[in-house]
Order: C-alpha cells, then sequence, then structure tokens
C-alpha cells in the first residue's frame, strides 16, 4: 500500500516563502513583511490586554461587534461585512466558495501568492495574465477570462510591485467581466493610498452583484500577529461565505484591539501621513545611488539590481542582511532581480540608506 497521497492541486503548491528574521536581537531592521513600523495603538495594546481574563471563553462567533465597528467607521452595512483569522482567510474561503475542479481563477503577472495558492487548494487553475510596466493589464485579464473562469483577484495596490489600477481601470475590468465570474479586489494597503484617483472599492461592491472587496488590520493598524481581515461585499456572497467560515475565527483579544484600533483615528493618520513622507525621501535617496525603484502608493517598494553584475539582488539581499536588515526577495513572485523594502522609521531607513550606499559603492 502507498502511503496517502495529497490531492493534485496541493502538489502543485509551491509554499508561501517569508523572509527568515534571523536571530541578532532587537537591534534588526526588518522590513521584509510590510508591517507598519510605526507600530499599533496604545489603546488597542490596552484593549488587547482587558481581555486576558476571558481566554477560557470562545470568541463571539461571528465577530460580530468588530463588524459593528468597522460598519459604523466606514459607513457600511454590518450584514455585508465578513471577519476572517487574517484576509488570507477570506482568500482562501472564497475560492473554495467559488472555485474547484475545472475552473480557473485569473490574477496578475506579479501579484499577491495567496491567489494561486489558495486556487490549487480547492483543485482549480491559477492563470496568471502579464503586466505592463509592473501593472495589471485589465485587457490581458479580460483576455484571458473564459467559459471557466471563477474569479478574479486583483491586489490594489499590488504588493510586491507597489503599483495600482485607478478607479476608472477598476470600473473598466469590472464591465469587461461576464456577471458570473467575482471580482476580488484585495486593498490590503487602502488606508496608505493618498493617489486621487484611487478607490478601494466601496462604490463598486454596492452596485454590483460580483464584486468583494477584501481589507486587513494586519498593514497601517500594525496588528499582523492577531490575524484579523474583513471583507465587504453582497449579502448573497457574504451569506455563501459565513456557510464556510470556520465559527470563532476571530479571537476575543483580537476584536477587541481590532475595534480599539478602529477608534484610534489620530493614531492611524498619524501612520499614513509619516509614510507619505518617508516613501518619496526614500525612494529619491535610493535613486540617486542609480538604482531603480518601481513607483509605490504602499509602505514598501521594490528596488531593482543589475543581474549582470556582482551587485545582484540576492548580493543586496545578503549584504544588507548581514549589516541586520532584514528586506525580501521576490523572485517567487517572478520578480528576480528586485529587493522589496517596507518603509520603516525615519531612523531605520536612514540607516537602509547608508548600507544600501555602502553597497553600491562596494565599501
Ligand atoms: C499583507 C497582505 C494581505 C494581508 O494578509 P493578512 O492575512 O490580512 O495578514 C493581503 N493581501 C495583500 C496583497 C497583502 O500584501
Amino acid at each position: 500500500m502507498a502511503p496517502p497521497k495529497a490531492k493534485p492541486g496541493v502538489l502543485q503548491i509551491t509554499p508561501y516563502a517569508g523572509s527568515e528574521v534571523g536571530s541578532g536581537g532587537a537591534d534588526r531592521i526588518v522590513i521584509s513583511s510590510n508591517e507598519s513600523a510605526f507600530g499599533p495603538s496604545w489603546r488597542a495594546m490596552e484593549a488587547y490586554s482587558a481581555t486576558s481574563e476571558e481566554m477560557h471563553r470562545y470568541p463571539e462567533i461571528d465577530a460580530r461587534s468588530l463588524r459593528l465597528a468597522l460598519a459604523e467607521h466606514h459607513g457600511l452595512e454590518v450584514e455585508r461585512i465578513i471577519c476572517g483569522c487574517g484576509s488570507d482567510q477570506l482568500i482562501d474561503l472564497i475560492a473554495l466558495a467559488y472555485a474547484g475542479p475545472d475552473d480557473e481563477t485569473v490574477y496578475s503577472e506579479h501579484g499577491f501568492t495567496m491567489y494561486p495558492i489558495a486556487t490549487r487548494g480547492v483543485g482549480a487553475t491559477p492563470v496568471a495574465a502579464p503586466e505592463t510596466d509592473l501593472t495589471a493589464d485589465v485587457d490581458a485579464i479580460l483576455d484571458r477570462v473564459n467559459a471557466r473562469t471563477k474569479i478574479v483577484f486583483i491586489a490594489n495596490p499590488n504588493n510586491p510591485t507597489g503599483s495600482y489600477l485607478g478607479n476608472d481601470a477598476l470600473r473598466r475590468l469590472h464591465a469587461g467581466l461576464p456577471e458570473d465570474v467575482l471580482l476580488v479586489l484585495d486593498a490590503a494597503y487602502a488606508e496608505y493610498v493618498v493617489a486621487p484617483d484611487y478607490d478601494p472599492g466601496i462604490a463598486l461592491v454596492r452596485e454590483a452583484s460580483n464584486v468583494i472587496m477584501t481589507r486587513t488590520f494586519s498593514k497601517i493598524y500594525a496588528l499582523a500577529s492577531l490575524r484579523i481581515g474583513w471583507a465587504y461585499g453582497p449579502p448573497e456572497i457574504i451569506e455563501i461565505l459565513d456557510r464556510v467560515r470556520p465559527p470563532f475565527n476571530v479571537s476575543t483579544p483580537a476584536i477587541a484591539a481590532g475595534i480599539a484600533a478602529l477608534d484610534d483615528t489620530e493614531h492611524t493618520a498619524r501612520s499614513r501621513d509619516l509614510n507619505a513622507e518617508l516613501l518619496p525621501w526614500f525612494v529619491s535617496e535610493v535613486e540617486a545611488m542609480g538604482l531603480t525603484v518601481n513607483p509605490s502608493v504602499g509602505n514598501f517598494v521594490i528596488i531593482r539590481f543589475d543581474p549582470e553584475s556582482d551587485r545582484h539582488a540576492e548580493a543586496a539581499y545578503q549584504f544588507l542582511f548581514e549589516r541586520g536588515i532584514v528586506t525580501r526577495r521576490v523572485a517567487g513572485y517572478g520578480l528576480p532581480d528586485w529587493v522589496r523594502m517596507s518603509i520603516g522609521t525615519r531612523a531605520e531607513m536612514e540607516d537602509v540608506v547608508g548600507a544600501l550606499r555602502a553597497f553600491v559603492e562596494g565599501t
């Protein structure tokens, strides 16, 4: 007898790869996972701690109080909101409920890797649409939609490229899709975007029957370890996702911290403003070294290193790592010559600029 064999789709999954953070203590500069360098609101930390005596109790079955807080904060309807153990879980649930063997999903070439992983996990086939200038290409995506297509995933802005589709392009994408194809707008970085033509998709969700927007507390709210995501969609789709959602999937401390974080609008605004100030400064410093930086509207950038020289991407990654700076290689995203760096604090980014300059100048 042969040992148990996993489903064919699962065997095709390339596991999600993060950066090794390594040891070396608190003085490491970790800019590998797009976490907020400015940390969570102290009110979120207090709310989290205050729940410690409830550990023996199950959390709310459906994160109702967090959903109510999200509805109030964003002016949305609570029955159109579902919470997940990270938005990654919501991506999984969407794939589980809407795609299966013989189905396809479409995502953009350098899109977030959870889309092909979730797709293969349910036995469906992920189809990558080529990008133009490291930006999702609406026509290329629409070209790959056919009778087997069940879902189109788009991260807006996209990780790792940092590029985004403006509202007009997003609406053109939606207008070109058959009504039975679900459009997933992953707006994990929405709160950082200051571009005037950007829209995370709330209006489109309201107008259409086939659009769902996902969001997260892992980025600007700086609650990555608590694993909280949420989605806003048509009530019929939320009801379907609720059938496959594990009960109690958001913990009590996560719910409490999430509500407090939403409430601390000053902290969120400060984090956004700091990023809006540090991102262009960092980009100009790096460009002054002769390196190419892809324009980004998020809290991270990708930087290109010349594969023909000995100062290629892997060399840059290693050089920085040895100096206590943890970045992310993005070869798994089809970008072998680029390294992704999140925007840390000013002091951290000054160190990163110094180290990068030393790398480029070979000192
Ligand atoms: C970080 C990120 C998420 C967030 O995932 P969580 O599971 O909520 O932590 C989702 N989508 C993209 C594109 C991301 O970069």
